[in-house]
């Protein structure tokens, strides 16, 4: 199937109200330009270098994400595009993104990484470590950045009341942190797996990738 029939059946499935991010990592020019001519706006990329140069080529209407761990030292590749930053777990993280985007006089949006999953490897804060991140003084001096909402990555299993366990607890984090931080209004969870429990789970924020472009080969 192509590109935008794929678009079109996820977009058929999903609210409207929740935003589609089309996972492009790994995926060469040609197969975002069709996603794009297809209508969609809002691309993830996890490599900064890469995402540098997609920006470089493709029309300048197109809204990136970067969707992976960021090394600090990579920030200030992106300072003056980026539109949205999913995945910060750290105050060192956030003060560089800060930084970066004061250079551009930006504000960057973010958004703070929660760790849901059992396994080890994925990155994310704890709740009581997001508390303490966001109650810091050192946080609240920070100027060049919003904190849009969280993201959350679930479990890689096939075991749905896990991964919907996982989502809902992100969920249940996600309306806590709104209690004090009202003007959040995203929650980035889900991906081709696992969107359809996410999305019954509150998400607002959608990250699809091969279920759009097909499976990824890594090299
Ligand atoms: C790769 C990736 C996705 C998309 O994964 P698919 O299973 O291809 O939809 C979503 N979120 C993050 C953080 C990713 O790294």
């Amino acid at each position: 199937m192509s590109i935008k029939q794929n678009l079109q059946n996820i977009k058929d499935t999903i609210p409207n109200e929740v935003t589609l991010v089309a996972v492009s990592k790994t995926k060469p020019i040609p197969d975002l330009q069709e996603a794009y001519n297809a209508g969609q706006r809002i691309f993830g990329e996890n490599k900064i270098q890469e995402m540098v140069q997609k920006w470089e080529t493709l029309p300048k209407d197109i809204e990136w994400h970067m969707i992976g761990h960021v090394q600090r030292n990579k920030v200030k590749y992106m300072a003056k595009f980026v539109s949205l930053i999913h995945g910060v777990d750290s105050l060192k993280l956030l003060t560089e993104i800060n930084k970066q985007a004061a250079k551009h006089n930006r504000i960057i949006p973010c958004l703070l990484q929660v760790h849901i999953a059992t396994e080890e490897t994925k990155f994310g804060l704890n709740e009581e470590e997001l508390n303490e991140l966001l109650n810091s003084e050192d946080f609240k001096k920070l100027k060049n950045i919003q904190i849009k909402g969280l993201m959350g990555m679930a479990t890689f299993t096939s075991d749905k009341s896990q991964i919907k366990k996982e989502f809902n607890s992100l969920k249940s984090i996600y309306n806590n942190t709104k209690n004090s931080i009202p003007t959040i209004t995203i929650l980035s969870m889900g991906m081709s797996g696992d969107y359809q429990i996410a999305i019954k789970e509150g998400s607002t924020m959608v990250r699809i990738g091969s279920s759009i472009f097909g499976v990824r080969n890594y090299k």
